[in-house]
């Protein structure tokens, strides 16, 4: 089984609150509610197709190049929020599994299911999981920088297939974005897209779980 690693195992928890502390910084007050309406138009700008095609995470320099420009729109609220939200949020370091991710994880291992991590990122994600205790819950992990290409293309996938020792055809790929995640079909493999609707922190993961168990 295959994970995308943003929106899927893992999510950036406290981005409007970036947003209303660097505009406080500069003498802007923003509330709560606005702060979350501003970052959601921003991430659901991020996953645009044309976004997607700007090639940013091939490596460190061209994400910060991108994604600065695209957090440049905050800056009409308050200069320097494009700045402290790259800086805060888009650290993978920074960001924190759902509260299932663990559990169902957990439950694939128990069931024998090889299990890798492919991901659009320009830095390793293996120390972010071993920040959670949770790097030998993984066992191989695919990033684009290292592969050259990015999620749609069906050659991330096919090398993440590789790396985990399992055929495409055996291989369930699991995401949150039907295009990037969906582009797992080209390469032979099958997909499960989560809804985007969550229970608070639950992500909604044990239903891969379920679909392991031919339970569903
Ligand atoms: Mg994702």
């Amino acid at each position: 089984m295959l994970f995308d690693w943003g929106d899927t195992l893992f999510h950036a928890p406290h981005a409007p609150a970036v947003i209303v502390a660097a505009a406080r910084a500069r003498g802007v007050t923003v509330s709560d509610d606005d702060a979350r309406r501003m970052w959601d138009e921003l991430w659901d700008a991020g996953k645009t197709p044309e976004e997607l095609a700007k090639g940013r995470d091939l490596s460190p320099q061209a994400h910060r190049d991108v994604w600065t420009a695209l957090f440049a729109r905050a800056d009409r609220v308050a200069p320097g929020v494009s700045h402290a939200l790259y800086e805060r949020v888009m650290d993978p370091a920074s960001w924190v599994p759902f509260a299932d991710t663990r559990p169902t994880l957990e439950a694939l291992r128990r069931r024998g299911v090889k299990m890798g991590v492919v991901s659009n990122v320009p830095r390793d994600l293996r120390p972010v999981f071993a920040l959670h205790g949770m790097a030998d819950l993984v066992d191989a992990f695919t990033h684009s920088f290292e592969v050259g290409a990015e999620k749609p293309d069906p050659a991330i996938f096919r090398a993440a297939c590789r790396a985990l020792g399992v055929a495409p055809a055996e291989t369930l790929m699991v995401g949150d974005h039907p295009e990037a995640d969906g582009g797992a079909a080209k390469a032979g493999l099958r997909v499960y897209i989560l809804p985007a609707e969550m229970d608070g922190d639950v992500r909604g993961l044990g239903r891969v779980v379920e679909l392991v168990e031919g339970s569903l």
